[in-house]
């Protein structure tokens, strides 16, 4: 039953959070389709989307992922979004002090509402604007660290650090114990 989850084909929910207009949909469509569209509009409805990744180990980690702008909007309803969420993935403009401010906002209420053994990851995007920073990185790192995140900045537009962002993601999930 090849493909089938088991401890060395893990098939995990994630889910990302964030103001709307920080990256979110972009680095998703870097990671999957390696596709940079600076034209691309707002997430339509809810988008789903799948990628697989193999570790060193030869485990496979099988991504579903959740991409919706419902919760931007719509608080109330991002629990259903997020529930039973292997993987967070919180996100914030490196430009802008108000979507850091909306991260920690989503991390308290991951912390509250989320599994307990969720695997939350900072994120960082628009690296590529270093020039127009308002979030340094080491009130970012600060954060993450009391929060027991791990904490990276993304380009979705240049790449960097795209599929390192999944593969921090992947090592740190919790694996079955046989
Ligand atoms: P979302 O609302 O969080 O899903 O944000 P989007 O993915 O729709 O991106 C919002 C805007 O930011 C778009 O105009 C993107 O082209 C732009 N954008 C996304 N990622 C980057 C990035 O890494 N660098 C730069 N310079 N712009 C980005
Ligand atoms: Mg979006």
């Amino acid at each position: 039953n090849a493909g089938a989850p088991d401890s060395k084909n893990l098939r995990v929910k994630l889910v990302l959070l964030g103001d709307s207009g920080v990256g979110k949909s972009c680095i998703v469509l870097r990671f999957v389709r390696g596709q940079f569209d600076p034209t691309s509009k707002v997430t339509v409805g809810a988008s789903f989307l799948s990628q697989t990744i193999a570790l060193q180990d030869s485990t496979t980690v099988k991504f579903e992922i959740w991409d919706t702008a419902g919760q931007e909007r719509y608080a109330a309803l991002a629990p259903l979004y997020y529930r039973g969420a292997a993987v967070a993935v919180v996100v914030y403009d490196i430009t802008s002090p108000e979507s850091f401010s909306k991260a920690q906002y989503w991390v308290k209420e991951l912390q509250k509402h989320g599994s307990s053994d969720i695997v939350m990851a900072l994120v960082g995007n628009k690296a590529d604007l270093h020039e127009k920073r308002e979030v340094s990185i080491e009130d970012a790192t600060d954060y993450a660290e009391k929060n027991g995140m791990f904490f990276i900045e993304t380009s979705a537009k240049t790449a960097d650090n795209i599929n390192q962002l999944f593969e921090e993601i992947a090592k740190r999930l919790p694996r079955p114990t046989a």
